[in-house]
């Protein structure tokens, strides 16, 4: 583990590693990564590399937890043993349980469940490295990831953290902003409905400062949906140039 930074904010107002407050990390967004899935996508936001694969819609099994209205949606979050500095475990933590269900249920409302009663979609998440933010960066690959399988959706959901480092908000919280910060929120958004699918706080904060990072947050949010859409947008264009030769 690395250890506690003297200060995450320098005199200059920049952070650790060099972004100014309301800056995001770069980030890199493929769409199609993986062809044995119905549908993928892979995100790099600066240490973070997660990759989202989708099947379905297809039959469930076992057969009884089928539902006769709508799709049975289910996610499984999970991090690599070397995804971390030290080995992880590879068996699914009390963490990655909870991610799972946190991803399924920001992912769930954008989605037309009602569409395919009687079948399931299954979300597999690998965070290959984490570096903090990963649920976020796991919620915008897997939308892509399920936009990929041609999932009728409302919208794309994505999602970024806002927080508090040292004295002051701060965007797209990586590993030890998230471990020696004073709080961490992390935001998922349908940026065309304007509506929030996950809100959490880890941490404390005053009431203006939450209301601050919720805004920081959902102004990150929209840029990366810029991104999530030129990267659908490439594959389809490649998908069309392959298809004219
Ligand atoms: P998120 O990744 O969504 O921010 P957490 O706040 O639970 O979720 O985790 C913050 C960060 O802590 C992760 O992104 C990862 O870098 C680190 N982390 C999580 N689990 C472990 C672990 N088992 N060992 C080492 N670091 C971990």
């Amino acid at each position: 583990m690395t250890d506690k930074p003297e200060k995450l904010i320098d005199k200059k107002g920049l952070r650790l590693d060099g972004r100014k407050p309301d800056e995001l990390r770069p980030i890199k967004i493929e769409v199609g990564v993986i062809s044995n899935a119905d549908g993928s996508a892979y995100i790099e936001q600066g240490k973070n590399k997660v990759l989202a694969g989708v099947y379905g819609p297809r039959e469930v099994h076992p057969k009884h937890l089928a539902l006769p209205d709508r799709m049975v949606l289910k996610c499984r979050y999970h991090m690599a043993p070397f995804s971390v500095q030290e080995r992880k475990s590879p068996a699914p933590s009390r963490r990655e349980i909870e991610l799972s269900k946190v991803i399924r249920e920001s992912l769930e409302p954008a989605i037309f469940v009602e569409y395919y009663p009687r079948t399931m979609v299954d979300i597999f998440v690998e965070v290959l490295q984490a570096d903090g933010g990963t649920r976020c960066a796991s919620i915008t690959a897997a939308a892509l990831a399920l936009a990929d399988a041609g999932i009728p959706m409302r919208d794309i959901v994505v999602a970024c953290a806002a927080g508090k480092a040292g004295d002051t908000i701060v965007l797209d919280l990586m590993d030890e902003e998230d471990k020696y910060g004073t709080a961490d929120v992390p935001v998922a958004l349908m940026p065309n409905l304007n509506a929030v699918t996950l809100l959490q706080m880890d941490g404390i904060l005053s009431y203006d400062e939450f209301e601050s990072a919720v805004n920081l947050a959902i102004e990150g949010c929209k840029k990366i949906y810029t991104m999530q859409k030129e990267a659908i947008r490439r594959k389809y264009a490649s998908a069309k140039e392959e298809g004219e030769e």
